[in-house]
Order: structure tokens, then sequence, then C-alpha cells
């Protein structure tokens, strides 16, 4: 696929090169960083080969199609993690940054938040600005964003494994982020899992997914970057990926592509578009039965080594 002409990637933390080879997928190696645990890919693209990829018209056409025909199960997940959030802040401005489709974003401001996106997808920025009436931008953050505004929370969601320099990407957070401000995201907990779990996924999405944290690695992503960890709430994603393992073939059903049209009718109510066929009510049964897996049964079964999603709750220091 790309000329791998890059010399092989060494761990950003620890700037040192590992012999240990964790994972192989579409000609791409993760390598596993033995003293910091940070998964990252080794033969890793070259920024402009990553923007390449990003702006695949029909890759973003894709990715557009099925968040937005999935807004009915992230506005649930969105639900989730704000009754987690007001336990910490209750209202303020609130910048998400890659809220796809924006169901949190729709969600936060119904409970009271001032919210804000930063949406790099077309498709998706719109959908976020003409259909929600949400403020969103598609630049990545930088100094210029919403006119160097600064923000009480800086949220997202699976969106840290996508930076080129998370180091940089946080210290711009921090840099947006008011005294006290907080940062809270969700992601995985790779870098901690025991090599024998790694056979239950069904792909790492590589290179979308350039690295892979660990517990250590947060701590040192926070400590560089000017934060405090404030809590971490944990769910095993081990029987959602077993259950998505097996039913790998029937899942890509669900995939529905004939929906695009009723969502870009203006006419139409967007909460209504999951609704239309039997194929999206029985795509929605599914999503709501992997939420409860995930987050309810997944937050009180054994977790230790094995695969997690993390809700990371951090603080700006003063
Ligand atoms: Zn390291």
């Amino acid at each position: 696929m790309w000329n791998h002409t890059m010399a092989e990637a060494e761990c950003i933390f620890c700037n040192k090169k590992s012999s240990q080879i964790v994972i192989e997928e579409e000609g791409y190696q993760c390598r596993k960083c033995p003293s910091c645990d940070l998964i990252y890919i080794s033969n890793r693209p070259s920024l402009e080969e990553i923007e390449k990829l990003y702006n695949n018209n029909v890759r973003a056409n894709r990715s557009a199609d099925a968040s937005i025909s999935g807004f009915f199960t992230r506005r649930l997940h969105a639900r989730h993690h704000l009754r987690i959030i007001k336990k910490f802040i209750k209202n303020g401005s609130l910048l998400e940054i890659g809220p796809a489709e924006g169901a949190f974003l729709y969600e936060a401001r119904k409970e009271g938040f001032e919210v804000e996106g930063i949406e790099l997808n077309t498709i998706q920025a719109n959908f976020i600005k003409n259909r929600l009436g949400i403020s969103c931008e598609e630049s990545p953050l930088n100094a210029f964003s919403f006119d160097g505004k600064k923000f009480d929370i800086i949220y997202h969601r699976d969106v840290i494994s996508h930076f080129y320099d998370p180091i940089a990407e946080f210290q711009k957070m921090n840099d947006r982020l008011k005294d006290n401000g907080f940062l809270i995201f969700e992601t995985g907990n790779l870098g901690n899992v025991e090599l024998k779990y790694f056979k239950l996924f069904t792909n790492f999405q590589l290179p979308d997914h350039l690295f892979f944290f660990s517990d250590k690695n947060l701590k040192e992503l926070f400590r560089r970057t000017g934060f405090e960890f404030v809590k971490v709430y944990r769910y095993s994603k081990v029987p959602l990926l077993w259950i998505m393992r097996g039913l790998k073939t029937k899942t890509d059903q669900f995939t529905v592509r004939e929906g695009k049209k009723h969502l870009l009718d203006p006419n139409l109510s967007f909460e209504k578009i999951n609704m239309f066929t039997f194929q999206y009510l029985l795509r929605n049964a599914f999503n709501y039965f992997s939420y409860l897996i995930l987050y309810k049964i997944g937050y009180v079964i054994p977790k230790k080594g094995r695969p997690q999603s993390l809700f990371v709750i951090a603080q700006k220091k003063k």
C-alpha cells in the first residue's frame, strides 16, 4: 500500500527501539516498548500518508454514513458518559474533538453545557452544523480555533490513538482549558493487556491507530503536558469482543448503506432516521445490547490484564 521509507520508529516516551512485535496487520507492525508498555506502529506512515488516508472520499463517506446512522446508539453512550461528567462539573463550555456525527454534543447541550466541536470529516461537520445547529470547525485544534477561546471541558472518545503526536496534542488541549478545566476522554488499555487476549480483537485498525497506550503512558502524558489525573472508570471489553468475534460476518449485515438518502433529507427529523427499516431496528437492538454488555456488565467483571475501555477524568494543573 505505502512505501515504507521511514526508519523504524522508537517509543515516543523513552526514545528507545523495541524488538518485540505484538501486532501485524495490513503491512504494518506494532511494537511494544519494554520500559513503558506503549504499543506503536514501528514502520510508521508519514504525516502526509496519513492525511491522504483521511482525505479519501469513499472512506470518509462510508465512515460518515455509518456514524450518522448510528446516532441512536451514540446517544446512549453519550448519556452514560454525561451522567459521570456531571459528578465533576455541572455546566460550562465544552469542546469535543472528533465528535463524528455529534451525538455527544447534542446530549451535552440538552444537559446545559455550551457545546462546540472540531470535526475533520466534512459530511459529519455539516451534519453537526446544519442539522444539529452546533458550532463546528473543520481544522485540527490550533491557536486560532474558536478565536482562542478557553473551555471548561475538552472531551474526546476513541481519538488519542489517532494522534500523530499525542504529546503535542495534549499540550494544545491544556493551553485551551481554563484553570482547573477538565480533560475527559475514553480510550483503550491495550498496553496493559496480556498478549493472550489480543486474539479476541478482529482487527486493530492499523494504520488509523498509531498508538495504543498503557496506564503508565497516560500518567506520563499528563505529567508532561500539565494535567492531574482525577479518576478512571474501567469497563471490560472481553464479553463484547467475544460476541463481536462470534458474530463477525453477521454484524457486517448491519452496516446500512442505503440509509444515506434519509440522513441528508432536511425535512426529516434526524432523531427518527434510525427508525425506517427493520434493519435499523435490528441494528439498534444489537447496539443497545452491546452498550449494556460493555458499560453495565463490563463494569463489574474482572478487568486486570484484559482489554478495557477507560473513561478518564483529568484536570488542568494550576
Ligand atoms: Zn517506552
